[in-house]
């Protein structure tokens, strides 16, 4: 592994200069044999789609036109502008507005020259190197890049399905279905009970159910500050649960009561009109009911044949090339990327690797090695943050973690580090989006 002057050494000789620096924030390339621009192997500019404008997809399109200008990059995205869901929980919780968490593709239009398509991929053709989008065009490719995130396996909760997500939301894909959990918190009763049901691992964000729980908590503290909030878990144990934990107990007292699977968390179905929840060890009556169903890859990966009976894509972990068909890579939520959690920070960093690994395979060249990144802030309260941060690498064909880079933030710590922690969450935030969206 190269160390870091090294490296910048090592890039600078490359050509890659200052846009590969870049990458530095995200992740940690070593660009063997990779050259910094000018033609690629293929006759006339490479072509390389990417579907899904996400962060992994907004990653990848970013840093393929930086690594090498001349591929003509084509992102397909169905929405003009994006509303993450990282922030999406602090916007339930009146922190930040709708604006601060929604995104748009113009600086990648204009200052990166990706051509942006607002279409869906409605079929991929592997073999001939093709997608049809919903527009009835059919684009040729010379590799593909699929970041369509997640989709639901609604059928899992008996009395859950897509036709009650106007009821009862599951606010999984930030949107509509957040600003409808925004008014229906605003609308409970006083002394209501919110009732959150957080899925079985793997799925997306695995602190995003428990940081939604302390925003919540938040709103009611000021605004409800009798109702009740359940926590019914289909886990025994969850991402940075002393700390959450902690917090909760510091902050709310007794407003937030969490139940494991073990303890009668795990729901067995439910009735939409009542927003009734029955598990094994009795029934729960919400006036606003929060659904996270268990996740799978997102519809398109499932179309394209890209996923293992799991319902997850396998990846050369090192390329992010489909394991299932050559030419198409596959990033963020859907893919398998050994230890690192499913978080647009995770699927950043795949993005960038993957623009890397694409540049070197288009010129010829022999795969980087990497390091991959995670850092995951979430707010407990309006000042109060908690983190966890890895570093990952290849080890014998799988991403794993790098012992004892990274961590959690220490329990029992003072007000002062946790407000300093809210404000590296904000940090976070912006610098993400300046990164995938805004510079
Ligand atoms: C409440 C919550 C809080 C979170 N907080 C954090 C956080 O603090 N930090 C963090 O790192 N992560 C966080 N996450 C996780 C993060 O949102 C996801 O991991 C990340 O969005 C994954 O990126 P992706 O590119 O895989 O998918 P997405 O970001 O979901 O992007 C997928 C895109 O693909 C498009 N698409 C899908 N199908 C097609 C098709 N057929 N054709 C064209 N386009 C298509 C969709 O329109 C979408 O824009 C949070 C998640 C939730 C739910």
């Amino acid at each position: 592994m190269l160390k870091r002057r090294s490296l910048i050494k090592a890039l600078a000789a490359t050509g890659f200069g200052g846009s590969a620096l870049a990458t530095l924030s995200g992740c940690q390339v070593t660009m063997d044999g990779v050259k910094a621009s000018g033609a690629s192997a293929a006759k006339g500019p490479a072509r390389v789609i990417v579907v899904g404008g996400g962060f992994g997809g907004s990653s990848v399109a970013k840093y393929l036109k930086r690594f090498d200008s001349s591929i003509n990059v084509t992102l397909i995205e169905p929405q003009k502008t994006y509303m993450t869901c990282p922030g999406s929980n602090w916007y339930l919780a009146g922190l930040v507005d709708a604006n601060y968490i929604t995104q748009n593709y113009d600086a990648l239009k204009t200052k990166h020259g990706v051509n942006v398509v607002h279409a869906t991929v409605t079929a991929v053709n592997a073999a001939g190197k093709k997608v049809t989008l919903s527009d009835g065009r059919v684009l040729d490719y010379d590799k593909l890049v699929v970041s369509p995130g997640i989709d639901f396996k609604y059928e899992a909760i008996q009395g859950y399905s897509a036709d009650v997500i106007d009821q009862i939301p599951h606010a999984y894909k930030a949107g509509p279905q957040t600003e409808l959990l925004y008014k229906q918190i605003r609308a409970m009763p006083q002394g209501g009970t919110f009732v959150i049901c957080p899925p079985g691992n793997p799925f997306r964000c695995p602190p995003g159910p428990y940081e939604r729980v302390s925003m919540v908590a938040d709103y009611f503290k000021k605004n409800n500050p009798t109702a009740k909030i359940i926590v019914l878990d289909a886990k025994d144990k969850f991402s940075k649960q002393g700390l959450f934990v902690e917090g909760w107990q510091q902050l709310y007292g007794d407003m937030i009561k969490w139940i494991p699977a073990s303890e009668g968390g795990k729901i067995n179905r439910i009735d939409a009109k009542t927003k009734t929840v029955y598990t094994d060890f009795g029934d729960y009556k919400a006036d606003v009911l929060n659904i996270i169903p268990p996740q799978k890859a997102g519809k398109l990966a499932f179309d394209a044949g890209l996923v293992n009976d799991k319902g997850w894509c396998p990846v050369n972990q090192q390329t992010f090339e489909s394991k299932i068909h050559p030419n198409v890579y596959v990033i963020g939520d859907s893919c398998v990327a050994g230890k690192m959690p499913k978080s647009g920070h995770s699927a950043a960093s795949q993005g960038k690797m993957c623009a890397a690994s694409i540049v070197s395979a288009l010129q010829g060249k022999n795969a980087p090695t990497a390091k991959n990144v995670n850092t995951c802030y979430s707010l407990v309260g309006s000042d109060y943050g908690i983190s966890v941060a890895a570093v990952y690498e290849l080890k014998e064909g799988a991403i794993e973690g790098v012992k004892d880079a990274g961590g959690v933030s220490p329990k029992g710590a003072d007000a002062a580090f946790r407000k300093m922690e809210a404000n590296y969450a904000y940090g976070w935030y912006k610098s993400i989006a300046m990164d995938l969206w805004n510079s």
